[in-house]
């Protein structure tokens, strides 16, 4: 860390603001369980940012992360893990790893560390660069034992490890990509922003256990695209 960074992102002032992140989050109602409070509360996200925003790391709002992407705001990370019912012993894809915060959020919860039935993540990332950075990140941050990142289109979800409990998407689809549905355990959850360019919704998709599918709104949202086979064309797609 260079020298400016280092005292404006003092260890002890980066706990304080996260703490102080997590009890307004808690009090907006955002985080309502335990578990995703421990987690909040145990991953550093200034390991995640860019090391010249690490100022900003515990602001509510999305950070550019590079490649025109961005590491999402903490109120939608914290509503998309409590919307998700995760539960230790897991076996999670992420679909977008951008940073790799959202990775270890969730192997914080599925994996904890000690856990005598830990889950796992997998999360998938298309652009190389950012993969690279992210396998970095969570490793200096303790979850790479946890966290598999693998670099692909992850529109397409990841069969060699399907199926999953849970599938989380962190970038907007244009509809529900029938490969994320198929791998999708019965009972599992899938959340995922649709909608067009400017305005999406996020959907909790639940394979019930006779494989019939349930869908809810959640929330309305603004996601970077989903570039893929079963997601937008790069040429489609323009960056918010
Ligand atoms: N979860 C991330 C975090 O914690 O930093 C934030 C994700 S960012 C909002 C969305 C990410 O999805 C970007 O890094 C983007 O490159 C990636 N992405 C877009 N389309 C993808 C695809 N088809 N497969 C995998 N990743 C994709």
């Amino acid at each position: 860390m260079q020298d400016g960074a280092a005292s404006r992102c003092d260890p002890r002032l980066m706990e304080r603001l996260r703490k102080k992140l997590v009890k307004k989050l808690e009090e907006e109602g955002i985080i309502r369980s335990d578990k995703v409070k421990r987690a909040m509360l145990k991953v550093p996200r200034e390991l995640f940012v860019p090391e010249q925003l690490c100022e900003l790391a515990y602001e509510d709002t999305p950070l550019p992360i590079g490649f025109g992407q961005t590491i999402s705001a903490p109120h939608m990370v914290a509503l998309m893990l409590e919307e998700a019912e995760l539960d230790e012993g897991m076996k999670v894809l992420e679909v977008g790893t951008g940073s790799g915060y959202n990775a270890a959020l969730i192997a914080e919860i599925v994996a904890p560390r000690g856990s005598k039935n830990p889950g796992h993540v997998y999360t998938i990332e298309r652009i190389p660069e950012l993969a690279e950075r992210a396998k970095k990140n969570l490793e200096r941050a303790g979850y790479s034992d946890r966290v598999t990142v693998i670099v692909g289109d992850g529109s397409k979800g990841y069969p060699p490890a399907a199926p999953y409990d849970r599938i989380i998407v962190t970038a907007a689809a244009p509809q529900v990509p029938e490969p994320l549905v198929h791998q999708l355990k019965p009972g599992g959850i899938l959340l995922i922003p649709v909608g067009d360019r400017y305005s999406q919704t996020l959907y909790k998709v639940v394979k019930l256990p006779d494989g019939k599918i349930k869908m809810k709104k959640v929330t309305p949202c603004i996601f970077v695209p989903l570039i893929g086979e079963y997601g937008w064309r790069e040429d489609e797609a323009i960056y918010v």
